[in-house]
């Protein structure tokens, strides 16, 4: 058949952890921990298994966790979203993406973007009908060029995507940058989807910058987050967006016949680790940042100059020092002859990234992270 997106191949989290798998190399592209999430999320859980919750669960998602999630935001951010309808549980952040986008963007809409962006984004833009309008941010701060936005800016401008802390960037916004884009959008009718997926994993000063902290432009923005990130356990999909009631209907229209609702017990068992441990997320800085010190600490010694990190548990490296090559065959180089798996930034950009700067995963055990600082000071 014809293809919808033509030009799209497989993702390159799955090539480059399918490339470590082969040359068992230390795998620290794809972005997930090699530990284990709490033992009790994993008793409830089994638990509620064994006591028969395994039919659907409501459309929304169940409530004891949207409510707390609707406490949480309201603990963090300085506002309670409704829990009846103005949060929903997702399959994953990803499909709360896709949702939220398949529900805003028309044919002909115009979405904008910044590159490097997670590479879940344009696809769906695309099958939606809409068109990307790309913003290149450059190192070494990558900070956003709050002109040039406002130029992009036309009629047709229905959504912007933004990612905070960003993946793969590692760099966060403040608040400042949240009140840049309300002066820009403030008169337009333009909606903003708001990736916020390491909202816990965030060493800036001041902490992560919300969307929903913003009281205007929540009232425009789809917040997204993912429990994959928050407990260690990327394999249970389970995700939420926080929207004003009308923007999260639309999102459910969406998300009803895309997944209609979100497994039963692992919900069940994340609203019981909220309700018996609400401040958990308290505990991820401090120890994602011991992760992120021991790491660049074990690659002091390297060839390889390690870019500053806010937030998300990547690590930039730029590795011009030991290498011409461009960052797809750097990264293939790595993994075959060096044995350390690390992502490429080009990929996640439309116009050309010529930067030597790989994404290497601190998500792992202490011993992990030494044996990949091992191998990569040698080169
Ligand atoms: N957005 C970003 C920026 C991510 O890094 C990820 C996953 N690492 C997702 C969305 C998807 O999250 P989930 O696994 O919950 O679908
Ligand atoms: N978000 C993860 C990363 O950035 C990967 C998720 C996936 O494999 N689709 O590495």
């Amino acid at each position: 058949p014809e293809s919808k997106l033509p030009t799209l191949g497989t993702t390159i989290f799955t090539q480059m952890s399918a490339l470590a798998q082969q040359h068992q190399a230390i795998n620290l592209s794809q972005g997930f921990p090699d530990f284990d999430g709490p033992g009790y999320l994993k008793e409830r859980l089994n638990w509620h298994v064994s006591q028969g919750a395994n039919q659907y669960a409501p459309m929304t998602g169940i409530a004891p966790l949207r409510q707390a999630i609707a406490e949480k935001t309201a603990q963090l951010y300085g506002w309670q979203p409704d829990a009846e309808s103005e949060v929903t549980i997702t399959a994953g952040a990803t499909e709360a993406l896709f949702a939220a986008i398949s529900a805003l963007v028309r044919p002909g809409d115009e979405v904008i973007c910044f590159d490097p962006s997670y590479d879940s984004y344009a696809p769906a833009v695309q099958l939606s009908g809409g068109e990307l309008k790309r913003i290149t941010l450059q190192p070494p701060a990558f900070k956003v060029d709050w002109q040039r936005f406002a130029k992009l800016l036309s009629a047709r401008t229905r959504l912007v995507i933004l990612n905070t802390p960003h993946n793969p960037l590692a760099t966060a916004w403040h608040a400042e940058d949240m009140q840049q884009l309300w002066a820009a959008i403030a008169e337009h009718e333009i909606y903003v989807l708001s990736d916020e997926v390491y909202e816990h994993i965030c060493f800036a000063k001041g902490g992560h910058a919300s969307v929903l902290a913003h009281p205007q432009l929540r009232q425009r923005a789809i917040a997204v987050s993912s429990f994959g990130k928050t407990f260690h356990m990327t394999g249970w999909k389970v995700g939420y967006c926080v929207a004003s009631a009308a923007l999260s209907a639309e999102v459910r229209k969406v998300h009803q016949y895309l997944t209609f609702s979100v497994n039963t017990p692992a919900q069940l068992a994340l609203a019981d680790m909220l309700r018996a441990n609400p401040t958990h997320w308290q505990q991820l800085p401090a120890f994602y940042l011991a992760k992120r010190d021991r790491f660049v600490q074990a690659l002091a010694n390297s060839r390889l100059k390690i870019l500053p990190c806010a937030g998300t548990y990547f690590l930039l490296a730029d590795y011009s020092a030991i290498s011409d090559l461009d960052d797809v065959a750097f990264c293939r180089w790595l993994t075959e002859h060096a044995g350390v798996a690390a992502i490429p930034l080009s990929v996640f950009c439309a116009e050309p990234f010529p930067h030597k700067l790989i994404r290497l995963c601190f998500a792992k055990q202490d011993a992990t992270l030494d044996a990949a600082a091992e191998r990569l000071c040698q080169l």
